[in-house]
């Protein structure tokens, strides 16, 4: 049975003294998610990784935003795996939308990530999902499809067992404008099936997320859909009280 996983993306929120306190805050949740067997974490900005990573329990996921492909170089502003590494911190959300669309972050360039992030066996959670217009269009799957075959591409099984995907429609995104759960579990479906295709019986042990505009009250309803594992949540991440409302709310 695949494990529940709550993960929180601040964005850029949080100056390292914030992101410290709200570690320690967070040392209960950390105990209580344990206890139930859901993976908990948080995904501060670099400058924050540290403190968080210090201050919170060993038992919480600390995720960095974004990483480069190459281990060092000339690579003005970018921060290597090995720097992360070296502060202990293992997981990786890759091709969030807002690098898509900010930072032209493409699904080759997240092929390349997912792949050197697995090659020092950290977990990427790779991010896929459709623009208002493609979803308007009808086109989710046909963009999802590609997003999940070309960012996934040359993956052997035992590598895609140790990723994450999370399904985060853009026009939900920070919008207060949700997926019904019956698009969620449709879509996280869909990508499960196209798992299947790439990896067989492995895409039954892929976490798949769900992440749009969830919030304590309606993060239950998304996890009672058969394909969604989880969330990667925003705006309601933020706060320690709403954090804990997200983590009572699917004990
Ligand atoms: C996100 O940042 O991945 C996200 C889903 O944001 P929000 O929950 O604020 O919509």
């Amino acid at each position: 049975m695949r494990k529940k996983l709550l993960l929180g993306n601040w964005k850029m929120n949080k100056l390292a003294a914030e992101a410290k306190e709200f570690a320690l805050a967070s040392k209960e949740l950390a105990k209580k998610a344990k206890e139930h067997n859901i993976l908990l974490g948080v995904a501060p900005t670099y400058l924050s990784l540290q403190a968080v990573k210090e201050n919170a329990s060993k038992d919480m996921i600390v995720a960095a935003q974004n990483v480069h492909f190459m281990d060092h170089g000339a690579y003005t502003g970018e921060v290597s795996i090995p720097m992360l590494e070296e502060l202990g911190i293992d997981w990786v959300i890759i091709g969030h939308s807002e690098r898509r669309t900010y930072d032209n972050e493409t699904n080759e360039k997240c092929n390349l990530k997912i792949k050197a992030l697995l090659g020092h066996n950290m977990v990427p959670v790779y991010c896929v999902g459709e623009t208002l217009e493609q979803f308007e269009k009808g086109l989710t799957k046909k963009v999802v499809g590609e997003q999940i075959k070309e960012g996934l591409k040359d993956l052997s099984k035992d590598e895609a067992k140790r990723i994450v995907v999370a399904y985060e429609p853009v026009w939900s995104i920070g919008t207060g404008k949700n997926a019904s759960t019956e698009i969620a579990q449709d879509v996280c479906k869909f990508i499960r099936d196209v798992l299947k295709d790439m990896f067989n019986e492995v895409s039954e042990e892929i976490l798949i997320l769900y992440g749009g505009s969830v919030k304590p009250e309606n993060i239950k309803a998304y996890l009672s859909c058969n394909d969604v594992d989880g969330a990667l949540v925003g705006g309601a991440s933020l706060k320690i009280e709403s954090y804990e409302g997200l983590l009572n709310n699917i004990l």
